[in-house]
């Protein structure tokens, strides 16, 4: 089959300048590639589409299933039932209404795992999607150690960084899920641009910060979706983290908001990147005229019942600041 209409349109995002948002600009530029824009509205359009590449053809396989944050499901559904395929996605329970709302209605079955469920036991949604991809014609994609994912962003989101930057990159700033996006754009940086300092955004109460200081954490709830972790997934590579800067809901939260009166309509990870951003500048010497770039993750449109409803967050998130916690920095 050809590929589908859609495929061309993934990536070539465009980067917005946030330095007028930041409290003391002397500091230097803060830029964010508006991965938000991508069809789907999510960074994740750019490892489904090199998954779905790499998969050549379907053979026997009539069945995609995923374990899913609802970003990569949202790829998954449109793209992958565009070539043909029935799509399965299993999820937690912690993700918003609209995800899973969206995730239907483009066509995808959605199968929730509750929230409490151990890593590696049969009800988290990773172990539901691989028991579910045992099934015969169906195929566990696994975003979670899949090559491809990695790669997409290696091959494509790095080089367009540095295209779009057009110069020096001091600091890369990333929050990790899968951790394909920070891996594969780390790597590049460190072949095309090894001066730069690579920055893990992580949501307070994950455990992928500690491990790069070498640390085993017990996770914490947090509300930050599709990021961080109560696991280290397997395309975490901490070699590749030079400082982590840990962000609270709340100030995610703060930063989301002023994201979002600037005109950029974004979710929550897009918050945790740039308050990490942010904290970062704040930390480097005045006149330093230090480049950061930072990702815009996915839309607002996903989170407007929950991160973008303000009865919802006066409920849900405490208020603390990013500096306030203990240990709320961690530098190696
Ligand atoms: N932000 C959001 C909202 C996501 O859903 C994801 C993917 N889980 C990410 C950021 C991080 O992407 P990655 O899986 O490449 O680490």
């Amino acid at each position: 089959m050809s590929e589908p209409p859609v495929f061309p349109l993934v990536g070539s995002t465009p980067v917005v300048d946030l330095t007028g948002l930041l409290p003391d600009a002397r500091r230097g530029r803060l830029l964010a590639k508006c991965e938000h824009l991508n069809p789907t509205g999510s960074i994740k359009d750019r490892p489904v589409r090199r998954m779905l590449r790499d998969l050549g053809p379907a053979g026997a396989t009539h069945t995609l299933v995923e374990a899913t944050g609802g970003n990569t499901g949202l790829s998954l559904a449109l793209m992958g039932r565009a070539l043909g395929y029935r799509v399965v996605l299993t999820m937690s329970s912690k993700m918003g209404p609209e995800k899973v709302r969206m995730l239907r209605a483009a066509g995808a079955e959605v199968e929730i795992c509750p929230v409490e469920a151990e890593p590696g036991s049969a009800e988290h949604f990773i172990e539901r999607a691989r028991r579910r991809g045992r099934a015969p014609g169906c195929l566990y994609l696994n975003q979670f150690e899949n090559a491809s994912n990695w790669r997409a962003h290696h091959d494509e989101t790095g080089p367009e960084i540095v295209a779009d930057v057009g110069g020096r990159i001091d600091s890369f700033v990333c929050a990790a899920g899968t951790s394909g996006t920070l891996t594969g754009v780390a790597r590049w940086l460190r072949r095309s641009s090894p001066g730069t300092r690579v920055v893990l955004a992580d949501p307070h109460g994950s455990v992928l910060a500690p491990a790069v200081v070498g640390r085993s954490a017990v996770g914490e709830p947090y509300l930050a979706e599709g990021i961080g972790g109560d696991f280290v997934p397997p395309l975490f590579d901490p070699s590749l983290v030079d400082e982590s800067v840990v962000v609270t809901d709340a100030d995610a939260l703060r930063w989301q908001r002023r994201l979002v009166r600037a005109g950029l309509f974004v979710g929550s990870s897009s918050g945790v990147n740039v308050a990490a951003a942010a904290d970062h500048l704040s930390r480097q010497p005045p006149d330093d005229e230090r480049v950061v770039v930072t990702l815009l993750c996915d839309s607002g449109d996903r989170y407007v019942s929950t991160w973008l409803d303000d009865a919802w967050t006066a409920e849900h998130v405490i208020d603390r600041r990013t500096t306030d916690t203990t240990g709320g920095r961690l530098c190696k």
